[in-house]
């Protein structure tokens, strides 16, 4: 009843979260006092009382086994950027060679997979592998693949934290409890709960799987490491929006049922600049559902698309030379009463707090700049950000040229348009109505303000939400603590909340930049601002342990420094990894498969040239002698930048300096990998198609079907 894929969208009601464990299904499978403290237990976000827990667990299993479930797992997101799950099965033997099917409360609240082969940056000593997992009671339950999954917490022994759902959890208190204190200043006294919502926008590219399997660089690094530009790139872009291929239309057809059922509101429908690109939006929910909810659909649309024959690529940049995918992390923030506090208001109380919080988003970004950076650094997104079509690695903030318009107004004490005469202050006027028009938008923005939310374009495709978001709650989190300082207690509200806003916006407004950010001009205007650059991931990840981040994330407990420090080595780790692999790919491709064949084809070019010559002493060898004789000396070539790669690999520092080892792989490496793919993509173009081991960018990117 619930397994069948055919898509209508009259059954979506019945179909949509029909496997998930949430309030429907808690409401009418629990007693109702237990019912009730489970709510206030996910309302508090407090952990599960153990009195409750046994009962939960059982209506939960029965819920579940009617599903079809035969396994549970508790899933979490460790530190690899993807779930990891570990599965045992409800079945418990009776004695008598019958089993019966059991899952109690213990199971439900802790689990104990082994912590030791997961990233931890040294937070573990090996010794001690032991790790935990904790039903998040704020996260439902859900079904996939016959296994009731329990979205959990991941620490260590010690209670350190080991992986992203904790720190987010964390942040999102952190913004609550201070975002609290300033409604009070405003007398929201009905308010009891504030959370931060997200709707990530999530590109990706689909290719034939037969395709993809023959190549390797797609297989080990999820991103073509070799490849010669197709005839046709992106210039016509005739791909945006245009008609989508049957067995793309399956394929989102199948992914949207899968994700309706799990409770994701997803449509996925246009296509991207790029060929073969696409895009996933579902409707915004909050931060840490959200996030939940982006890691099902990353696994769930490599599953599927493997049912239709394709490979879902996340890669920041499969292709060169081809856009590459982001995220796009949609941010606002809302109350328990569903107000969203970055939506202007009609009254004058309303538009001062809307003020008071977007300045201290401007605040935020500009004093963390360098914190939004690092949540967005990894060495698959090295290759998008600040290329042509990514927004560039200089963090700015785009609001509009009205609101920018009434916030110089407000600064400089002027009215705000020529028609009026009265001078612009918080708390007496009215805003005008911003336009929330798409064509208006600055696309090149890497954090656009969008009508009623802020929209951080930044984020690579393959990556978490919860880094980047943990950033967000926590940065706006402490500029609300600084304001609900200075205001609380103050005897002239509105003349202090006047000033400060004012303040805020002089010391701050460097950040705002409403023009194109794709352009040399504004590299060069944003170091006159005094904003930063930071290049690369290796450039970018020392910030984080700068002691004005540790500063700030124990000031609002959401790390402890150990747990920073811990997380700081894991990135540089996970770059080198990455880096390393890579490089061992592109050389075994080339000694396996790219020389082996270019020297069969420039062997056939050289007997042709032979026969002909033996045939006829002036029959002319051309085009077999020339050919044969650049291709040989490009596979030199190839041959030599091959060796050098290796030997330049073997040099690579210990892994004791982890920093230094990191900057060896950007500096020397990764140039090096770059000079390798030139001459092979030069040979690709002057080698038969029959030889050429590899299916070409046209093939990968404009399949015929
Ligand atoms: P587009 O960017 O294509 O014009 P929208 O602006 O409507 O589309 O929405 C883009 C994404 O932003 C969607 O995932 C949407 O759910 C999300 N979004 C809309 N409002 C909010 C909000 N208040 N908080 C977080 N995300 C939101
Ligand atoms: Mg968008």
């Amino acid at each position: 009843m619930y397994d069948n894929h055919n898509g209508n969208l009259n059954r979506v009601p019945d179909l949509f979260g029909s496997m998930v464990f949430g309030d429907k299904a808690m409401r009418e499978r629990l007693p109702k006092e237990v019912y009730r403290a489970l709510r206030k237990t996910i309302e508090n976000g407090k952990s599960l009382d153990k009195s409750i827990a046994d009962t939960v667990a059982n209506a939960m299993k029965d819920w579940a086994a009617e599903r079809g479930a035969t396994h549970f797992t508790h899933w979490f997101q460790p530190m690899t950027g993807i779930t990891a799950e570990k599965h045992d099965s409800f079945i418990s033997p009776e004695g008598d060679g019958r089993i019966i099917m059991e899952f109690s409360g213990k199971e439900l609240v802790k689990g104990e997979p082994d912590a030791s082969s997961f990233p931890s940056g040294g937070l573990r000593a090996t010794f001690e592998a032991r790790g935990y997992t904790a039903w998040d009671p704020s996260s439902y339950a859900f079904i996939k693949d016959h296994t009731l999954c329990i979205p959990t917490v991941f620490y260590s022994y010690t209670g350190v934290a080991l992986d992203k759902k904790t720190p987010l959890l964390r942040s999102m208190e952190a913004l609550n409890k201070q975002a609290l204190r300033i409604l009070r200043l405003f007398g929201n006294g009905d308010v009891t709960h504030v959370n931060t919502t997200v709707g990530p926008e999530q590109e990706y590219f689909l290719v034939d799987r037969e395709q993809y399997r023959r190549r390797e660089d797609l297989i080990l690094c999820g991103r073509t490491l070799f490849g010669a530009k197709p005839p046709k790139g992106q210039e016509l872009e005739d791909h945006y929006f245009g008609s989508i291929k049957p067995r793309v239309t399956a394929f989102m057809e199948e992914l949207d049922e899968e994700l309706w059922k799990l409770g994701v509101f997803a449509k996925t429908e246009h296509n991207e600049v790029a060929p073969a690109q696409h895009e996933l939006a579902p409707i915004f929910t909050n931060t840490n559902l959200a996030s939940d909810h982006n890691q099902l659909m990353m696994e769930l649309m490599k599953r599927i698309a493997e049912r239709h024959g394709m490979a879902c690529l996340l890669h920041e940049k499969p292709f060169a030379g081809v856009n590459g995918s982001g995220k796009h992390n949609n941010w606002s923030i809302c109350t328990n009463t569903g107000v969203n506090l970055l939506e202007p208001g009609d009254s004058p109380q309303e538009n001062a707090q809307f003020l008071l919080f977007l300045t201290a988003v401007i605040k935020a970004v500009d004093e963390y700049q360098d914190l939004l950076r690092v949540s967005v650094a990894s060495a698959g997104n090295d290759h998008r950000l600040g290329a042509n079509e990514a927004p560039p690695a200089i963090v700015s903030m785009f609001l509009g040229d009205e609101l920018t318009g009434i916030l110089e107004a407000i600064e400089h004490e002027t009215p705000y348009s020529p028609r009026e005469t009265e001078v612009m202050k918080v708390g007496v006027h009215i805003l005008p109505r911003f336009p929330k028009d798409t064509t208006d938008r600055n696309r090149t923005s890497p954090f656009a303000f969008t009508g009623n939310k802020f929209e951080f374009r930044m984020l690579g495709s393959a990556f978490s939400i919860s880094g980047p978001n943990v950033v967000l709650n926590t940065i706006v989190a402490e500029e609300l603590a600084q304001f609900a300082d200075a205001l609380e207690g103050t005897a002239d509200f509105n003349s202090d909340l006047n000033a400060l806003i004012r303040k805020t916006l002089t010391d701050h407004k460097r950040i705002i930049f409403n023009g194109n950010n794709y352009s040399d001009e504004w590299v060069a205007e944003a170091e006159r601002r005094g904003l930063s650059n930071l290049k690369t991931t290796v450039d970018a990840l020392p910030s984080f342990i700068a002691p004005k981040s540790i500063a700030l994330f124990t000031r609002h407990k959401i790390f402890t420094e150990q747990e920073m420090r811990s997380r700081y080595e894991i990135l540089l780790e996970s770059y080198c990894k990455t880096l390393n692999i890579e490089a061992l790919t592109m050389a075994d491709m080339v000694n396996k498969q790219i020389l082996p064949a270019v020297m069969k084809y420039t062997n056939r070019l050289v007997r042709a040239a032979l026969d002909k010559r033996a045939l006829c002493d002036s029959m002319p060898a051309e085009p077999e002698q020339p050919l044969a004789e650049k291709l040989a000396g490009l596979s030199g070539c190839l041959y030599r930048k091959t060796r050098k790669l290796e030997s330049e690999l073997m040099q690579a520092p210990e892994q004791a300096d982890i920093k230094a080892q990191a900057d060896y792989y950007k500096d020397i490496i990764l140039p090096s990998m770059q000079e390798l793919r030139e001459t092979a993509d030069e040979l690709e173009t002057l080698t038969a198609k029959d030889c050429w081991p590899y299916p070409s960018y046209s093939e990968l990117l404009y399949p015929v079907d």
